[in-house]
């Protein structure tokens, strides 16, 4: 079909990593995309799609295989065995898809690939796409896995100090787990370098930050690396520039969310008076770490309001639901930036997964960071340090974060000596967040941009 004769500028494929953490982004990117003129189809993994509850309204939502299409990654049995079955079986299925499209009308012009699933770039470059890479972790995260591919951040470390191109010095406790403990996920450690394959062929680079948030890193990247383009904060319109209408979720859930228990329950409770505690949508805590959350919890003394994922809950303390009642609820699942925005929250106990730590900061609310793997050490580095809004609280040589150590936290975020610092920081990182998204904004130009070189191209 020609473009002159097509209702939309641009049809882009979007293509996430198949969890919660890389769907919501990229989704909230896609209605983005949808209000500048452009058609995107989602695609998530067949056996990810049976699970996904909600709207995806103008968005289409198609299926590739990741070669598991009954269990997904649990059916796999291990993470190399999975990511490569994804990669051979992927590649295949999604060029079909976008065959198909094709075929029925509605031409694919770019794809929209997670990092994380690189081989979709050889795919859109082989049928004469335009390829757009989506990051969903920081760009300081991104800079120490890139320095890593080059060569240029030698693997095991070695030095308790390191220097990447890009950041301020970092101790190596603050990198990231994959590279501070190399060799504890090798398989996802190789996935996270090898985001940077064959980066040199893209066409577009977005990350999910925004300019004044990580500027000396992005600015080192615009210069020395590629064009990348900063268009986060990805949280729902209703919550930064409210051009999106209602927009209030992100709205595709793999579980399902307890709504009105958490809001009545929180409507009854004082402003900055709750903690809300989640460690997202992945995690799996030791059964000795969630003991130590829950009783660091009821310790604080603090109201709180405390996800633990129905597949978690046997590692809750015996009774603890019952004998907290008083203080606390406990909900499998519930809407986070619902809650995270509610007047009664005070503190977010978090993970420190990179969407956990932009809607908190994004909304202006302090945190306890108590990272676990991954990126989040270096969320929660940036958090206390860089960013100051908020707190790290520290695991002991068993790798187990304490409950003392977060009874202190908790008390120093919601009333101790630091609170007043925390929350003017909280402020004005509320309001970089909005500006960064506001019309004329850093990331709002970056996405006008693209959608309009798609359709002169
Ligand atoms: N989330 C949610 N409800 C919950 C807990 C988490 O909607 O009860 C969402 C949260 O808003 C975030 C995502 O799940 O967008 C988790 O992503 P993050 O990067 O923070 O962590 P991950 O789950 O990838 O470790």
């Amino acid at each position: 079909m020609e473009k002159e004769k097509r209702t939309h500028k641009a049809h882009c494929i979007v293509l996430p990593f198949p969890s919660q953490g890389h769907i919501n982004p990229m989704f909230q990117f896609s209605k983005r995309l949808v209000h500048n003129g452009a058609k995107v189809t989602l695609v998530a993994t067949r056996f990810i799609s049976k699970s996904l509850l909600g709207d995806a309204g103008p968005i289409a939502v198609e299926t590739i295989s990741d070669g598991y299409d009954d269990g997904g990654f649990a059916q796999a049995g291990s993470s190399g065995t999975y990511l490569e079955r994804f990669r051979v079986v992927g590649s295949e299925t999604l060029g079909s898809l976008i065959e198909k499209l094709k075929s029925s009308g509605c031409p694919v012009d770019c794809v929209v690939y997670d990092a994380f699933l690189p081989w979709a770039l050889d795919v859109a470059k082989k049928l004469g796409l335009v390829g757009a890479v989506f990051f969903t972790q920081s760009c300081t995260v991104n800079d120490i896995y890139y320095h890593v591919h080059q060569g240029m951040l030698k693997v095991p470390l070695s030095e308790p100090e390191v220097v990447v191109p890009g950041l301020f010095p970092l101790q190596a406790c603050d990198l990231p787990s994959l590279v501070y403990h190399y060799g504890s996920y090798p398989d996802f450690c190789d996935m996270l370098v090898n985001q940077f394959s064959n980066i040199e062929k893209v066409d577009w680079v977005f990350c999910n930050t925004f300019y004044k948030l990580e500027e000396k890193v992005v600015e080192y990247w615009m210069g020395k690396i590629c064009p990348l383009r900063t268009i986060g904060p990805t949280l729902p319109s209703a919550y930064l520039d409210k051009r999106l209408g209602d927009d209030k979720d992100y709205g595709l859930n793999m579980l399902k969310p307890v709504t009105g228990a958490c809001m009545e329950w929180l409507d009854g409770k004082p402003n900055g008076s709750v903690v809300y505690a989640s460690y997202g949508s992945f995690a799996v805590l030791e059964p000795e770490q969630m003991e130590e959350v829950a009783w660091g919890l009821r310790r604080s003394n603090a109201y709180f309001l405390m996800v633990v994922r129905e597949s978690e809950q046997a590692k809750l303390p015996q009774n603890f639901k019952e004998e907290t009642v008083e203080k606390g609820l406990v909900v499998s699942w519930c809407q986070q930036l619902e809650v995270l925005a509610h007047r009664a929250i005070g503190c977010f106990l978090t993970h420190g997964g990179w969407n956990s730590t932009l809607e908190a900061l994004s909304l202006g609310v302090p945190m306890v960071v108590s990272p676990l793997f991954t990126d989040q050490p270096t969320n929660a580095k940036f958090v206390e340090d860089v960013w100051g809004i908020g707190l790290r609280a520290r695991a002991d040589d068993k790798g187990i974060v304490r409950r003392e150590v977060l009874e202190h936290c908790i008390g120093e975020v919601m009333g101790g000596d630091r609170l007043k610092g925390i929350r003017s920081n909280a402020m004005k990182w509320k309001n970089l967040a909005r500006e960064a998204v506001d019309e004329g904004g850093s990331s709002d130009k970056c996405i006008d941009e693209f959608v309009a070189k798609l359709v002169a191209w």
